[in-house]
This record gives structure tokens, C-alpha cells and sequence, in this order.
């Protein structure tokens, strides 16, 4: 029986994309190899013309990273999937594979800070521009669009305000402009949200968060169409050399298995921890797509099946009563990383926004009592009591 698109999201997440090998071994391989060995002299030159299909190096192919490939692009219905070294190996792969010089970028200016930072002073200096714009500022993205604008490169939900861009009207943006919707997936996963169903062009991920989930190996994807990925993405890729490497596929593999059951698990309790957090006195505002004070509830529940696992809320009294909070937990990790089993606390403007200008965090709203948590799967109560022993110093 061959698993192909007619299983259900859980059944791809645990199957799909696995070749068994005449050892008959019931979990996916790991293929440690650099190269592969050829019958003769003619398969090996048949292979290198591209004229026969097959393994020949481990940067341009690997059977343990095809599988991770397979499977991913089967949870995202996707006709074409390339994993990467990193999540930023994958914008940097989508950036070379897809542009030129001369070609120009809009960008939302509430993405990931190291993708700014590769479209600021790397993709600026061939010759690529970008412009920024608000996330939520639909007139703003149509406003910045010129005759060269051959890319949209959005992230939703955003980091750390987690506000939403409604992609299927971005992508009819991108489209009746010649240009192409690039979006983040990594915050939803194709557990919450598919983007290539509601018409973006290409998705990218960092593998590094929820496809884990454990927070152990660094990496990335890119999926799409197989124009767009196995052409212009892998070529880059194949040259360039930012592969994943299969011991961090197979890690990968285990993760997709439970992905569904645990971006379940880390929406219910991120919606019940919202929902508390909105009531404590210690606190201004409360950023959650599940709430229904979110001034896009609307949308998450037309676009995502869930609202994931990462919120984020401002204390009252600045940056002070943020590191209060941060500092009195026990149990929650004091670490930028998200999308991990254990809830991670962050103070966004003077770590992962630290080198944003004054005038740049108040446009992405990265104000002084601003805190992200990433909600783990631990014990709710036990989260909840973590960060009340903070909150409460704070109220007094
Ligand atoms: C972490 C992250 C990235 C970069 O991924 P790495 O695996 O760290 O290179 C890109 N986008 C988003 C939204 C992220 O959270």
C-alpha cells in the first residue's frame, strides 16, 4: 500500500515519504554517507548528465533527507519540498533561487530579525532592494509594489505581536502584480496552516522550532511548486551547499510524527494561559489569535485550524517589571528559542529586537514591558504559577 494524498494529515505525518531497504527495518534509516557508488562507468556518467535518475552526492541528494522531504511537502500539499541547513539557509536558498539584481522585495517589516538583517546588508548589496511595510497594512504592501517587485515575503502569525496577514489576499496581490507570495509558515506548521492552499507561491520553514518540537537540530525547507523549488531553490542549493544533514532529517522525521497532537497540545494551553494572563491586574495587553479581544480572532479562525503556541503580553511598568517577571520564573527557560516541549520566556526588546532602532520597535510594537512566551507542554498550572510569582510582585 503506497501513502499518497488521499491519507489524513496524521497518517502522512507518521508515513509518508518512507522507502523500507532489504533490511526490512521498521523505522526510517539514516543514510551517513557523503557519495554514492555507481555499477560502471556509464551509470556514473549517465547520472552525472542527469540523464539517469539516482543518488550521486550527499549535498545535491539523501535518501533519510528525501523522506523528511516527502513527508513535509505531503503535510503542506506541496508538489515540491528542498530541506536546508537552517531556517535562514531557506530564505537565503528562496532569495538566490528566485532573484536578480535589479529585482525588489516587500517585505513585512515584523519578520524573523535575521531575515531582515540578510535582505538589509547581504541581498542590498547585489542589488536587490526592499521595501517595508506594515503586516496588517493591506494598502501599504499595494502602495510600496514597483514594475521590479518580483517577491511578498510575509510571516503569520508574526513574531512577537502576533498579528495576521489574510494570505489569500496577499497572494491575489502578489499575482495580479507578477510577483510572488512568499510566506513563513513556521510559527502554524502545516498542523494549523497551509499556505499553498489559499495561494501562496512558496512556504519556508524553520525546522528548527515546531517540526523538532524538542528544541535539538538546527534546519529548514522550502516547498512549492516543482518549478519554483526543484529549479530555481535546489539548483542554488545543490551549488551553494546549505543541505541538511541526514542525522538532523531523521530527528525531523520523528518530530513531523507527533506534530499534529503537539501543536494541539501547545494551542489549548497557550489559549487557556491567554486567557488567565487577560485577567491579571499586572497586565496591559494580551497578544493571542485565540482571543476574542484579538483584533484579528476573525481571521485566525478562518485561515488557521488553531492558534499555536506562542503569545506574547506587556506588563505594566517597562522593561523593569518584564525582567521582574522573567527573572522570578523557576520552571520556564530564559531563552530565545521557540516551539519547544519546554516554555521559553523572552524579552524581545533587548534580545531577539535588541539592534532595532527606538523608531523601529515602536513601529513593530516591540515595546520596553513586552514578553513572548513559546507554551510548552508541561503542566499548565505548573506554567501558570511560574509566571504569577512575577506578575504578582509586580501588581503589588
Ligand atoms: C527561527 C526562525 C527562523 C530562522 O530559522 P533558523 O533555523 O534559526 O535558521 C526564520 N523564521 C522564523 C519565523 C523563525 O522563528
Amino acid at each position: 500500500m503506497s501513502i499518497d494524498d488521499e491519507f489524513g494529515f496524521a497518517s502522512l505525518a507518521v508515513r509518508a515519504g518512507q522507502i523500507r531497504t532489504q533490511e526490512c527495518e521498521h523505522a526510517e534509516a539514516i543514510f551517513p554517507t557523503s557519495s554514492y557508488v555507481f555499477d560502471s562507468a556509464a551509470q556514473a556518467a549517465a547520472r552525472f548528465a542527469g540523464q539517469e535518475p539516482g543518488n550521486i552526492y550527499s549535498r545535491f541528494t539523501n535518501p533519510t533527507v528525501r523522506t523528511f522531504e516527502q513527508r513535509l511537502a505531503a503535510l503542506e500539499g506541496a508538489e515540491a519540498c528542498v530541506a536546508t541547513s537552517s531556517g535562514m539557509a531557506a530564505v537565503l536558498s528562496v532569495c538566490m533561487g528566485t532573484l536578480k539584481a535589479g529585482d525588489h522585495i516587500v517585505c513585512s517589516e515584523s519578520v524573523f530579525g535575521n531575515t531582515t538583517a540578510l535582505l538589509n546588508n547581504f541581498m542590498a548589496k547585489f542589488g536587490v532592494e526592499t521595501t517595508y511595510v506594515k503586516l496588517v497594512d493591506p494598502a501599504a504592501w499595494a502602495a510600496a509594489i514597483r514594475p521590479n517587485t518580483r517577491l511578498l515575503y510575509l510571516e503569520t502569525p508574526s513574531n512577537p505581536q502576533m498579528e495576521l496577514a489574510d494570505i489569500q489576499a496577499s497572494a491575489a496581490l502578489a499575482h495580479t502584480n507578477g510577483a510572488l507570495l512568499v510566506v513563513d509558515n513556521c510559527f502554524c506548521t502545516p498542523a494549523l496552516q497551509r499556505p499553498l492552499a489559499l495561494g501562496a507561491d512558496l512556504v519556508v520553514h524553520s525546522a528548527t522550532k515546531y517540526i523538532d518540537g524538542q528544541g535539538r537540530c538546527i534546519g529548514g525547507a522550502v516547498l512549492g511548486s516543482k518549478e519554483l523549488v526543484e529549479k530555481d531553490v535546489f539548483t542554488f542549493l545543490r551549488n551553494a551547499g546549505p543541505t541538511m544533514s541526514p542525522f538532523n532529517a531523521w530527528v525531523f522525521l520523528k518530530g513531523l510524527e507527533t506534530l499534529a497532537l503537539r501543536m494541539k497540545a501547545h494551542s489549548a494551553a497557550a489559549l487557556e494561559l491567554a486567557q488567565w494572563l487577560e485577567t491579571h491586574p499586572a497586565i496591559e495587553r494580551v497578544n493571542y489569535p485565540g482571543l476574542e479581544s484579538h483584533p484579528q480572532h476573525a481571521l485566525a479562525l478562518r485561515q488557521q485550524s488553531g492558534f499555536g503556541g506562542v503569545l506574547s503580553f506587556v506588563v505594566r511598568g517597562g522593561q523593569a517589571a518584564a525582567w521582574q517577571v522573567i527573572d522570578a520564573v523557576c520552571m520556564i527557560s530564559i531563552t530565545g528559542n521557540l516551539g519547544d516541549a519546554k516554555t521559553t520566556i523572552t524579552h524581545p526588546a533587548t534580545t531577539t529586537h535588541g539592534k532595532l532602532s527606538a523608531e523601529q520597535k515602536l513601529s513593530a510594537g516591540i515595546v520596553d514591558g513586552l514578553i513572548r512566551v513559546s507554551v510548552g507542554l508541561e503542566d499548565i498550572a505548573d506554567i501558570r504559577r511560574d509566571l504569577a510569582r512575577g506578575l504578582d510582585a509586580v501588581a503589588r
